[in-house]
């Protein structure tokens, strides 16, 4: 029930986490993808798939477009349709940690805000398979911006996601697992506030009312305004980090 919820909440958005078409076309740009043909490409955790289909227009890929949940598969598709991108997008609701592709079959694996679902030094571990030698692995996921932090935010981001922590430390688990990284850059404050977290609170009435104010539907809410007014306070001190990495 929860996780009907949550994709009642989501699905409305165009996308599910912090993010931007920009932002995707800047780490398309790090990527050196722009330059080569027939490329193969999958998109993990792509929820309604906002980054699949940038990179649907801006390359010449077929795009694995990958999330668990049908519900967010079926607007990417319904998308993909009006965007006349249908034939370069092949979606797959499964999980993230069980993929189909062959080794060695992959020239990019991208992910936005999705790699912490199974934890950013597992996934870029269990990925890296898939990818061919010289393969990109481009990956947004959540970081600090500073050295140190308030103990109010650092205690929030320890028990939401132990995970979290500065870039250099990011691009060392890279480095430690096989992969150099090729570019870096913090997600702007517009990916969280005007593209995510801002859409989402307009929608939060409607949700509110289609689940008739259960206790479930105000305590998703309450979490997520709580969140939100985190980011806001302490937005100078994390962000979602874009690493762009080669398989070495
Ligand atoms: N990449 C999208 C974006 O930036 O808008 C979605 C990001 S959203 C924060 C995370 C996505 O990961 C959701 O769509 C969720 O359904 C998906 N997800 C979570 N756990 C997953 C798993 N184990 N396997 C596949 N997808 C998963």
């Amino acid at each position: 029930m929860q996780l009907d919820l949550l994709i009642d909440l989501h699905i409305g958005g165009y996308r599910q986490g912090p993010g931007g078409d920009d932002v995707t076309r800047r780490a398309i740009g790090l990527s050196g993808l722009k330059e080569k043909q027939g490329l193969h490409i999958a998109d993990i955790g792509c929820g309604t798939g906002a980054s699949t289909l940038v990179l649907a227009q801006e390359l010449d890929a077929h795009i694995e477009a990958v999330d668990f949940l049908p519900p967010f598969l079926e607007k990417l598709e319904a998308e993909a349709q009006k965007q006349d991108l249908s034939e370069r997008i092949t979606t797959h609701a499964i999980s993230m940690d069980a993929l189909p592709f062959a080794d060695t079959s992959l020239d990019a694996i991208w992910s936005e805000g999705a790699i912490y679902n199974i934890g950013f030094e597992n996934g870029v571990r269990a990925w890296r398979q898939y990818l061919k030698p010289g393969g990109i692995l481009a990956v947004s996921e959540l970081t600090w911006l500073t050295d140190e932090r308030p103990a109010e935010l650092d205690q929030h981001w320890a028990e939401e996601y132990p995970e979290v922590a500065t870039a250099s430390a990011k691009m060392a688990i890279l480095e430690a697992n096989g992969y150099t990284p090729i570019g870096y850059f913090p997600l702007p404050p517009h990916c969280w506030l005007d593209n995510y977290y801002r859409p989402m609170q307009a929608r939060f009435a409607d949700f509110l009312a289609r689940h008739d104010q259960s206790d479930a539907a105000q305590s998703i809410v309450a979490a997520e305004e709580k969140e939100i007014a985190l980011y806001e306070r302490f937005a100078s001190y994390v962000s979602y980090g874009f690493y762009v990495a080669a398989k070495l």
